[in-house]
């Protein structure tokens, strides 16, 4: 056992495997406590039959409750020691009507979300503590929300944790998207030969401006080999079936898997014990 406490912050069912799987698994295998903040209870997913939530028979609240329990089972894959939901409602992508919901994590106000979590780190207080950045990685108002609250918790806090962003770097991020644009490429095909039309999805935005997700190679604060533990990954993700069985992660084999998956990398924000350059180690400057 250790006195290391790790906490991330994040806005869905299934970010806590898809951007922190490995780290998660690999700190627990360390004697490292776990605890998971998950923000909403993810009422703008998927229904199990693939109906997006402008679909008459979507219920979110249905929704919410099969996500509960596939965030339950990938809690226990990744041997995350406590869960804190804030079951704020799913905000749903930017300019939805989810967004105006007053119940929604993006209508309330950050001071309240932040008190919150501020508690929840009083009580734990991790040393290291992980989140999204600015744009919340991708422009979802939920992820940009985490940020906002995150942000406001630590300066309610006693004592400054390390702060990281998860990140891609640029040089891995151009591989992704011609993977990416290839996959899209296919599907396309695929539809042509069905006679199926499909609205081409845009790529990501914020307030119209295209957005940049890969961070320069060289902002990269923390480079964390997960290779040992990606089929723990794999499995927190599959856990997540009603929104991921269908995603490009889960065709791979585990091997394959193993090959794409096995770093997760991260931006330092906050620097109380004066590191430099890109560590290995999340927990470097505490052990
Ligand atoms: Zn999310």
């Amino acid at each position: 056992m250790s006195d290391l406490t790790f906490l991330a912050v994040h806005a869905h069912p299934d970010d806590e495997a898809t951007s922190t799987g490995g780290l998660y698994r690999l700190l627990a295998d360390q004697g490292v406590r776990t605890v998971l903040v998950t923000c909403t209870n993810g009422e703008c997913g998927d229904t199990p039959d693939g109906a997006k939530p402008d679909a008459d028979h979507h219920d979110g609240d249905e929704v919410a409750a099969i996500r509960a329990r596939e965030l339950d089972q990938s809690v226990v894959v990744l041997g995350i020691e406590r869960l804190v939901r804030l079951g704020y409602r799913d905000s749903g992508m930017m300019g939805w009507p989810q967004n105006d919901d007053p119940e929604s994590f993006w209508a309330t106000p950050v001071e309240e979300a932040a008190a919150r979590l501020a508690e929840v780190l009083t009580a734990e207080r991790p040393q290291v503590v992980v989140t999204y950045n600015e744009v919340g990685f991708y422009g979802h108002p939920d992820h940009i929300q985490a940020n906002r609250i995150t942000r406001a918790a630590l300066q309610m806090i006693d004592y400054e944790p390390t702060l990281y962003y998860n990140a891609i770097p640029d040089s891995v991020m151009e591989v992704m998207r011609a993977r990416w644009e290839e996959e899209a490429r296919r599907q396309a095909q695929e539809d042509a030969a069905r006679g199926v039309v499909r609205e081409p999805e845009g790529p990501p935005s914020v307030d119209g401006e295209p957005l940049h997700m890969g961070t320069p190679d060289d902002r990269i604060g923390a480079t964390i080999d997960v290779s040992t533990v990606t089929d723990a990954k794999y499995d927190a993700l599959a856990a997540h079936a009603s929104q991921l069985s269908g995603s490009f992660w889960l065709k791979m084999s585990k091997e394959e898997f193993r090959l794409a998956m096995g770093v997760e990398w991260f931006v330092r924000v906050t620097n109380p014990r004066g590191l430099e350059g890109n560590v290995k180690d999340i927990f470097a400057g505490y052990r």
